[in-house]
Order: C-alpha cells, then structure tokens, then sequence
C-alpha cells in the first residue's frame, strides 16, 4: 500500500485545526477565530463543523458494516476521486486505467492531474476483461476504475472478474457504487478487509436522494483512509449538511420505503418499455436507469426535449451506438415518458 502513496503525501504535515488539536469537553472555544456572537442566520452555524464528522460516520458504520475509520465523507464522491489522484498519482509519471463506457469524471479528474490516461473497453456484453486490463498495466499504473453498476450500461459487473482483478493488479481498485443500492447484489465494502488496495466509492446522490447536499463517500483500510484524511481539506462538509444527513441517516426505514417505490417504478417501467417497438434493446439493469439502443439516438432524443422530455444521449460511447440513458422517474413522470415516445412512433409511422 505505502509503496503506491505520492512521495510528498508520505512526508506531508497536513494542517492541524483548532478542532483536531484540542480533544476534550470545553465550553469557551476561543480557538478558532469564529464569530462568538453567531450570525444573522437563525441556525448558529458560526463554528466550524467536525472535521472527522464522527456522528455521521457512526450511523453510515452502522449501516455499512464497516468501521468509522474505513470511512471517508466527502463533497459527492467525486471529491473522493478528485483525491484518489492526489495520493496516487504523480503528475506527468504515473497512469490509470478506465474501462469505457463508463462514468466521465475518472477521465477529467486524470486529465486535471496530468495523468495518463489508459482505456481498455469492456466487452460487448460490458463486462471487464482481466487479461486485457493487466497487460496494459505497468509498475506506474497507480488506480483501476471499476463502475458496477456501470454507468452507463447499468448492468453489475461479474464478481468473478473483479476478484480476479483484485488479486492481480498490482495498483488500487477502485470499485465506484453509486448504484449499488438499486442492485440484487451487497457491497464490495465487506471486502475491504480483505484487499488492502481495494477502495469502494458510494454516494448519498443516488438511491439515498440526496444529490443536492453533496455527500459520498470512500471504504478502504483504515490505512488507506489516514491517506485521504491527510489530504482532505479539514472542514470539507458543512455543519448544515452534516445535520440533515444525520437525520435522514437515523431513518433508514424511509429510506426503504422510498426505495421501494422506486424500484416497483422501475420494473413497470421496464415491462413497458418491453413491449415497444421504439426500442431496438432495452439493457437490464442494476441501477435506477436503463440504456436504451433505438433507431436514431438523436433524433429521438430532440423529439423528447422538444416535448419538455430530457434523457441523456450517449450514442458517441462505446459500444453504445444509438443509445439513450434514460433514468427512471416517478411513475407520473415514467408515464409522460412513454407517452411521448408513442407520439413519435406514430409521427415516424
Ligand atoms: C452519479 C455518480 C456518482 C456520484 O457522484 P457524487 O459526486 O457523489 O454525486 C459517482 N459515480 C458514478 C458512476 C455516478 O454515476
């Protein structure tokens, strides 16, 4: 593990704040320079939040079955990757691996760090090959992106290849599951035990339904989360999102219940989608999405944004010609979507 850590992280002193150097009960915090006398805002929000966020860590331990300290909060899960380049990478030495299609912020986030960038295609049925992803690493292949459920094939990738994967590759793993609570499947969080250089991203955004707070998180070895907590910038979640998280965190029932709601859309959805004739393929998926293959992405697409109906147009993909990702609504508004898909079979008819 060390071994793969940046040079200037190993040796790095990160900032130490006021609420890092003093641990203990006080009532008179005069160590951080804030506004004593609180702000206009009703809420006090005039201290500095947790920079460990220990409450919450608590309750996602709990539901995660990992241990606080193999977590690490951050600003959606993309800060998280943002930060696997900056304890791994070395600008302009170091390369990753991703495997297309998939999502697009491991390929921004290497080109922000000046990274290489080394694309090995899932095959057809977008699923991973091992052989071709080991022989395009080398000694300064540093992280391997693994998206399952894919985004944005949606489907899970085989549990056979990942294990492979992570036995062989000699970087880290990363296995992003955004989606993962759409799934039939559990975590990669219960193996984290296990590998050492695995690294497993969730996010509150996507089944949680919280995209707007920008929470996600990292589950590595508590090693590997030292790395992260080094790195991070000491109060990078505010006080007003750490309480909302909590409370929706306390409820887990709800969670559930909103979960399920969404599911049975998805699978009315997906029945109906079935029967049209619109759809060349409709892809199973693992996640609240489905990709679509039709006869003219584009032109389908214009037609359902003409009619205030917007998807996302992934024809330009790999492997994905002609497709459109298409996520799953509401049932009012998974029912506006067919709606006007049927208009445009009949106004192509
Ligand atoms: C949506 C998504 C995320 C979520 O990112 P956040 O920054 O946590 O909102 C991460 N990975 C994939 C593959 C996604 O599709």
């Amino acid at each position: 593990m060390k071994e793969l850590v940046r040079k200037n992280i190993l040796n790095l002193t990160p900032y130490s704040s006021a609420r890092d150097e003093f641990k203990g009960e006080a009532s008179v915090f005069l160590d951080a320079n804030e506004n004593s006398e609180g702000s206009p805002y009703p809420i006090h929000y005039n201290r500095y939040p947790d920079p460990r966020q220990k409450k919450v860590k608590l309750l996602l331990s709990k539901i995660k079955q990992v241990k606080p300290e193999q977590i690490f909060l951050g600003n959606g899960s993309d800060e998280a990757i943002d930060l696997l380049f900056r304890i791994f990478c070395e600008p302009g030495k170091d390369n990753v691996i991703v495997l297309p299609p998939t999502y697009g912020m491991y390929a921004v986030q290497a080109h922000i760090h000046g990274t290489e960038i080394r694309q090995v295609p899932l095959n057809s049925d977008f699923q991973p090959i091992p052989a071709e992803i080991l022989k395009a690493a080398d000694e300064h292949t540093k992280l391997l992106f693994l998206c399952s459920p894919n985004n944005p094939s949606g489907n899970l990738f085989d549990t056979n290849l990942i294990e492979e994967l992570l036995l062989k590759f000699k970087g880290i793993v990363v296995i992003d599951e955004a989606y993962i609570d759409f799934a039939d499947a559990s975590s990669w969080s219960k193996s984290i035990e296990s590998y050492p250089n695995l690294v497993v991203l969730q996010t509150l955004s996507k089944a949680w339904g919280l995209a707007g707070l920008r929470v996600g998180m990292a589950m590595a070895s508590a090693e590997t989360i030292q790395y992260f907590n080094k790195v991070k910038y000491p109060y990078n979640i505010g006080n007003a999102t750490l309480s909302i998280v909590e409370e929706v965190l306390s409820d887990v029932a709800a969670f559930n219940q909103i979960l399920n709601e969404l599911k049975t859309n998805k699978k009315i959805l997906e029945k109906e989608m079935d029967t049209m004739e619109i759809f060349k393929k409709v892809y199973p998926s693992d996640a609240n999405f489905f990709l679509v293959k039709v006869d003219n992405a584009q032109e389908t697409y214009d037609f359902l944004a003409k009619n205030g109906v917007i998807v996302r147009n992934r024809t330009k993909e790999m492997h994905c010609e002609n497709c459109l990702r298409i996520t799953v609504g509401t049932a009012e508004e998974n029912h506006k979507l067919v709606e006007v898909l049927n208009a445009f079979s009949m106004h192509k008819a």
